[in-house]
């Protein structure tokens, strides 16, 4: 059927490359295999894109429009306010132009959904008024979605602090959940601003129609809680895991066959990954330690590095700390001499990397990870295991269930500091002996698993299907009805 007959699905995502890259596949999905037109809005935080977004918006899946919305004025907030709320402000922000977009959509032809991530709930009222579902697509695991469920209802059972509690929070089917790994910045404070943002967040996700969330049963089990699909009275649905499968931007490709031509030269499984995500970065100090263990292990590597970070560990969140155009030497943060000694051995890249095409790689046998979501998915799908070095947000979270549930990771201990000696010894745990060959076996069941979840009949499909269904049908009923 001609685009412009089909039901149009409205995708709104915060200024967040970790919530984009899923979307970008869930919208791609739903025009390809089930029959919908879609358009994401992407609410940008600043106004020059970033070098992330670029590579992103230049290979956009066919069939799909990608909007920037305008971001809020630059001296809106103070220049100290934290990623977080930068994040809320855009998304917040961005709802008159989605309800004049969506309107103007309606006036063309049928809209049939409206989705959003979690920071950009406060949009279902345009949803509500034009009388179309509204859906969270959550990015994160079904564990935190079980968490942010169960929150009011934690929050009301507890005295005291989050970090003070002896016990381990129990959800249905989750790993238990200590004090140290929940998402301290969120929950550090239970009289802060930022925990009755959060706790308020919690509350009004429970007024969207359904969640669909980037998971598979094989890897959380419990989504949904024990097969009844709705939690807390909300419908839960598990379509995941869905990741960047595109092309990596224009203008790269010589770039990126030079990296794979170096990764054919390697021996299969001996290659070291690693990449802290869109946002991480680590301190001076702790990106010291990290290039001296990596010349310790002897074993060829590829790093996405940033430059490091002293105050925050989100630091290049919106894309700045990559390429600095103010320095003479942009590697100058590197231990002097790493370079040279490391060449032919290793590759320091600082543009964005083309992760999934590396993760695909047979030559890579372990990632270095912080744990993002996108990241643990992209390794499990590529049979990866992975070296869990958590940073900020869920992350710590996500480490704990890849190590003790899914059997797919070991973790560094995340308290602080991470030595030299610690960095190479859990990197051989992950490539060497007995416990990397069971790591290897279980991170291979799973990437099957996952594969068969996204095939035509695999669970997730399926899943996705039964939504646009339900969809489709409140927009356009059958003849008869
Ligand atoms: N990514 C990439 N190249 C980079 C850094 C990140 O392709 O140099 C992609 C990565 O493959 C993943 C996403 O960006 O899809 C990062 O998402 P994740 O949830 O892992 O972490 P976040 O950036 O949200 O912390």
């Amino acid at each position: 059927s001609p685009a412009s007959a089909r039901p149009h699905v409205l995708l709104l995502c915060s200024p967040c490359m970790g919530h984009l890259i899923p979307f970008a596949e869930l919208a791609r999905r739903l025009v390809a295999d089930h029959g919908l037109a879609a358009t994401i809005l992407f609410a940008a935080a600043m106004d020059a894109p970033s070098e992330h977004y670029a590579a992103l918006a230049s290979s956009v899946p066919d069939g799909v429009d990608l909007v920037v919305l305008p971001a809020p004025p630059a001296d809106a907030l103070p220049p100290s306010t934290p990623v977080r709320e930068r994040v809320l402000n855009a998304a917040v922000s961005a709802v008159p132009r989605v309800r004049d977009i969506a309107r103007s959509l309606t006036s063309t032809g049928p809209l049939t959904a409206l989705v959003v991530d979690m920071a950009s709930v406060p949009a279902r009222d345009v949803a509500t008024e034009l009388g179309v579902p509204c859906y969270m697509f959550f990015t994160s695991p079904w564990m935190l979605l079980s968490l942010f469920l169960h929150l009011p209802e934690l929050d009301a059972g507890l005295v005291g602090e989050y970090r003070d509690a002896t016990e381990p929070i129990r959800l249905p089917g989750c790993v238990p959940i200590h004090a140290r790994e929940l998402p301290g910045s969120l929950l550090a404070d239970r009289s802060s601003e930022t925990y009755a943002g959060f706790l308020s967040l919690a509350k009004d996700a429970s007024r969207v129609d359904g969640i669909l969330v980037n998971t598979f049963r094989d890897l959380e089990p419990a989504v949904g809680e024990g097969g009844t699909d709705c939690v807390k009275g909300m419908p839960v649905h598990a379509v995941g895991p869905l990741v960047w499968t595109r092309p990596f931007g224009v203008n790269r490709e010589p770039e990126h066959a030079r990296l794979i031509a170096w990764l054919d030269q390697k021996p299969r499984g001996s290659v070291v990954f690693l990449s802290f995500g869109s946002g991480g970065t680590l301190t001076r100090r702790q990106t010291t330690e990290l290039a001296l263990a990596l010349e310790a292990t002897g074993r060829p590597f590829v790093w996405a590095a940033k430059r490091p970070h002293e105050n925050t560990a989100d630091g290049a969140f919106f894309g700045t700390g990559r390429r600095g155009d103010d320095d003479d030497d942009p590697l100058g943060f590197l231990p002097r001499g790493f370079v040279e000694r490391t060449s032919g051995a290793g590759l320091v890249l600082l543009s964005w990397a083309p992760q999934t095409a590396i993760l695909a790689h047979a030559a890579v046998g372990c990632f270095v990870t912080h744990c993002g979501w996108n990241s643990s998915l992209e390794s499990i799908l590529n049979g990866v295991p992975m070296v869990a070095w958590p940073l900020y947000a869920e992350q710590k979270m996500n480490a704990a269930m890849l190590e003790a549930h899914a059997g797919v990771a070991a973790r560094v201990n995340a308290a602080g500091f991470v030595c030299k000696e610690e960095i190479v010894s859990v990197i051989r745990r992950v490539m060497d002996g007995d416990e990397a060959t069971t790591m290897r076996r279980r991170v291979g069941e799973l990437r099957d698993r996952a594969t068969h979840a996204l095939t035509m009949h695999g669970s997730s499909t399926l899943t996705l299907a039964k939504v646009t269904d339900v969809w489709k049908s409140s927009t356009t009923p059958s003849e008869g009805k």
